[in-house]
């Protein structure tokens, strides 16, 4: 089957996915690393489930949502998909964590030993252990989630001994629109502290940080996984 033959919709699908798998390749070869080692989260809050389906289509397996509401109904309209992961990468509050245990198979926004402790204890023992990334708030700035970088350690190990869970990793964002020298340097921090804490946590492999418009500074830093939302689906349209 020839690319025209698709409908509108796969063939600009899998031409953004090849463009953006292209630019993590060319990031991980600028920086001596191997692409296979940068997995890619598509980013598609806000985004129709056909989008999402023409992606699939393309071979894009994780899904990242932000708002738990979203995840839930497309978990359900998308159960015939076989085989795709969803991660909730949005802040999660206590009262959210049991759906969220039951559906997802990631969660890269704990920042505090609570919300594990939530999720551990509501993980349904049927299924694997729910993975954790501790969010990192690597910008410092007073309006973002995360638990400050002074704690993540501690956080990190004490949430590695709940029993249905699974800490793999650090997710954070760095302050948007402040150059490409001042990303870098919140990126190094969170990787810094990446391998501070997973001398100390065995299962962490995943450090998830780079976004559309920065992925290959996070590349260059070791990101191991972007999450990338615009440059896969397009402008988000809000009403
Ligand atoms: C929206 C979002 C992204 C994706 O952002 P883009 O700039 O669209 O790639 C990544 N991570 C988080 C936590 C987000 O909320």
């Amino acid at each position: 089957m020839t690319a025209s033959s698709n409908p509108p919709q796969a063939d600009e699908s899998l031409a953004r996915l090849v463009a953006v798998r292209s630019r993590v390749a060319s990031a991980a070869k600028a920086a001596n690393r191997s692409a296979s080692d940068v997995h890619l989260l598509a980013v598609s809050k806000v985004q129709p489930v056909a989008k999402i389906r023409a992606l699939y289509a393309a071979g894009q397996r994780a899904f990242g949502e932000n708002y738990v509401q979203e995840l839930e109904g497309k978990v359900v309209e998308l159960a015939d998909l076989a085989g795709i992961e969803w991660h909730l990468i949005g802040p999660l509050q206590s009262n959210k964590t049991r759906v969220v245990a039951t559906i997802a198979q990631w969660v890269h926004s704990v920042d505090r030993l609570k919300i594990a402790e939530r999720l551990s204890a509501q993980r349904p023992k049927s299924m694997p252990p729910l993975n954790l990334c501790i969010q990192v708030n690597i910008s410092g700035e007073a309006s973002k989630s995360g638990c400050a970088p002074d704690d993540t350690v501690a956080l990190a190990v004490a949430a590695s001994a709940l029993p249905n869970v699974r800490v793999r990793g650090l997710m954070g964002m760095p302050e948007p629109d402040i150059g490409a020298e001042a990303t870098r340097g919140q990126f190094k921090l969170l990787a810094n502290l990446f391998n501070e804490a997973r001398s100390q946590v065995p299962s962490m492999d995943t450090l998830s940080m780079g976004m559309s418009d920065d992925l290959e500074i996070a590349v260059e830093c070791g990101s191991t996984m972007v999450r990338v939302g615009t440059a896969l689906f397009g402008a988000r349209v809000t009403s």
